[in-house]
């Protein structure tokens, strides 16, 4: 696991998130918040559905990110009795589905 995503899971004052929905004209980044540590920008966005980083850069496009959107959906309706909005409810998430 990405020490990124160990900060996003603990709600770590050091992560914070930033629409990049200025820069790029594109549905899926409504699902996708950069990912800055200790104010610097990382190679990192984070889905603001279920709080997974994924790493990407501008070169790659968004084709990872609708992936990412299409199974965050199915994983979503599936777990729906989870509490995932909390930190424990995430980590059990995660801890199913890697
Ligand atoms: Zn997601």
């Amino acid at each position: 696991m990405y020490e990124i995503q160990k900060l996003i899971d603990l709600k770590s004052d050091r992560a914070t998130f930033e629409s990049n929905g200025g820069k790029v004209f594109s549905d899926v980044w409504k699902q996708f918040m950069c990912v800055k540590v200790d104010g610097n920008t990382t190679e990192f966005v984070k889905c603001v559905k279920c709080h997974h980083a994924m790493k990407w850069r501008s070169r790659d496009g968004t084709r990872g990110m609708k992936a990412h959107v299409d199974s965050c959906g199915t994983k979503t309706q599936r777990h729906c009795q989870l509490k995932s909005d909390t930190v424990d409810g995430l980590l059990f998430l995660h801890g199913l589905l890697s």
